[in-house]
Formats: C-alpha cells, structure tokens, sequence
C-alpha cells in the first residue's frame, strides 16, 4: 500500500538552523516582514488559549508546530497563493521535542490580549468536558 500524503503541503527546501530563521524565511515567503500582523490563536484542543503564530489575514498566517515526523516546524499558509504553494513547511534541523515550541507560545501569549471569542471558545469546551 502506498503510504498518504499530503499532496498539498510542500517543504521550503531549506534547512533552518533556528526557529527565527524559520520564522524569517516564511514570513519573506508571504511578504509581510515588514507589517504588522496579529496573533494566530491556536484552535485545537492542544493550543485552544495560546498565540501559536501570527497572521496578516485569515489568509496568510504562520504557525508554529510540532510533531514526531516534522520535529519543530512553521507551517506557512497563503490560501491567496497557487495550489502548490498555499502550505509550506519551513521545518527547523536538529530539534527532538516539543518543549521549545510550548516556551515559544507562552511567550507570545503573555504579551497578547485574548479575544473574547476565544474566551467564549474555552469555557465552551471547559462547559463541553463537564458533561
Ligand atoms: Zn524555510
């Protein structure tokens, strides 16, 4: 069987030795080095309540992430951007566990005002657990 995969989702090719340099490179990417962009709020139940990224639209955003596979990465998306680049996975070498990605959130959301609908969407899922 041929395993799946994310046709979607492309790598950057190149390979970051630093979560800045990731950072930096996605947001070349997406042309907003200069702007100033919001905070990405996470929306799953892992980082429902933490700034996980930043975002000059719902349509071009960065994120960062971690998984086994990919290790510490920041996922860019241009949904403006043709099929083949609208996901860009620019992953940062070297790196084995989540823990600099949950430093990395906490920081950005100590400085972040929550929005209220983020807000309404933890005491929902709070309210949800009860049940
Ligand atoms: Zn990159």
């Amino acid at each position: 069987m041929v395993p799946h995969k994310d046709e979607k989702e492309r790598d950057c090719g190149s390979q970051h030795l630093s979560l800045v340099d990731a950072i930096r490179h996605a947001e070349q990417n997406l042309r907003c080095q200069h702007l100033r962009l919001e905070p990405y709020w996470g929306t799953t139940v892992e980082n429902l309540g933490q700034v996980v990224g930043f975002q000059l639209s719902s349509r071009k955003r960065w994120r960062l992430d971690y998984d086994i596979k990919k290790g510490v990465h920041v996922n860019e998306e241009n949904f403006d951007a043709s099929p083949s680049n609208q996901k860009v996975v620019h992953r940062v070498i070297g790196t084995s566990s989540d823990l600099q990605v949950r430093l990395q959130w906490r920081k950005w959301t100590s400085g972040a005002d929550m929005p209220d609908k983020v807000k309404e969407e933890i005491e929902f899922l709070a309210r949800d657990r009860k049940r």
